[in-house]
């Protein structure tokens, strides 16, 4: 692998990648002073980046998710080090990565206003065919898109989580963590962080993406919602319905107040419960979100 190093970030590449691997850099570094202001972080990360082929695979930290081809993930290291892993697609398409994509390809599950927003986001035009809109998701570009500008953003905020006082316990058999914000942090970090950055257009797809990605995957069985589903991938799509639907009662700035909560309430703890982080949604909301939680989503 080809290695590029800038700062405290280092991306080992595979292939043809360097593009990619610049890429890389750039994205951190712009995520970097967003999420050490959430954060209130006195220092950085030091992050190792791999982005790496199928040959490649092998060489990558050992992880419990290495074993096969493609699926990204981050992991921690010694002083302040934490590493992200990401298949590079543009050389070798992951099967994993695959199964996230198909169901973005039914257009039926969006309004045509929805579709024309998301042409327009994507860059490809208002006036741009479906057939375009189609190729597009299924084409490499976007695999590396999807990668780069949300699911990287997506680790990154998983690191800031486990070297800033959010730790990783879902493995803690019989604890009743609140998985589902562990990973909804993730996955709703990624439309402030591309809002902040002035990738407004990035945010819009990622919400529309994943929550086109609730509709269609809700006809499986087994995908009830953040807390019972069949597709890993799916569940991200639910927290992003969610977080859509806070949003649209309680503002933007919602999620960080969230945070900022959950940051205050865990200090000096593993993990805080379901009926903890209800209570905390409901203190940033100003009202009681007991029932919407229990209701719509299964929690309490
Ligand atoms: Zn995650």
């Amino acid at each position: 692998m080809e290695t590029i190093q800038r700062g405290n970030v280092t991306v080992h590449y595979s292939g043809d990648s360097r593009h990619i691997a610049e890429r890389l850099v750039e994205i951190t570094e712009k995520t970097y002073p967003v999420l050490k202001t959430y954060f209130n972080a006195a220092h950085d990360l030091k992050l190792v980046i791999y982005w790496a082929d199928r040959q490649d695979w092998s060489a990558v930290p050992p992880n419990r998710h290495r074993t096969r081809y493609g699926g990204p993930h981050m992991t921690q290291g010694e002083n302040h080090t934490h590493y992200v892993i990401l298949p590079a697609a543009n050389v070798d398409r992951p099967d994993s990565l695959v199964a996230v994509i198909a169901p973005l390809l039914d257009l039926t599950e969006l309004t045509p206003d929805e579709t024309r927003n998301l042409k327009v986001w994507l860059g490809l035009g208002a006036d741009a065919g479906d057939r375009r809109l189609g190729d597009y998701l299924a084409s490499s570009d976007f695999y590396v898109d999807l990668l780069v500008d949300i699911i990287h953003v997506h680790e990154v905020m998983h690191d800031f989580c486990y070297e800033f006082g959010i730790p990783e316990n879902h493995s803690r058999a019989g604890k009743g963590i609140a998985w589902w914000v562990f990973e909804g942090l993730a996955q709703w970090s990624v439309l402030w962080v591309n809002r902040e950055i002035g990738k407004e257009d990035w945010a819009d797809a990622h919400d529309l993406l994943y929550r086109w990605m609730y509709r269609t995957g809700r006809k499986r069985p087994g995908n009830l919602g953040p807390l019972q589903y069949k597709d890993y991938a799916w569940f991200h799509g639910a927290v992003i319905e969610m977080a859509h639907q806070l949003e649209a009662r309680y503002g933007k700035d919602y999620g960080p107040k969230v945070l900022t909560l959950i940051l205050r309430d865990i200090q000096g703890k593993d993990y805080l419960p379901d009926t903890e982080m209800v209570k905390l949604f409901s203190e940033a909301a100003g009202e009681d979100l007991g029932a919407w939680f229990k209701q719509n989503w299964g929690i309490e």
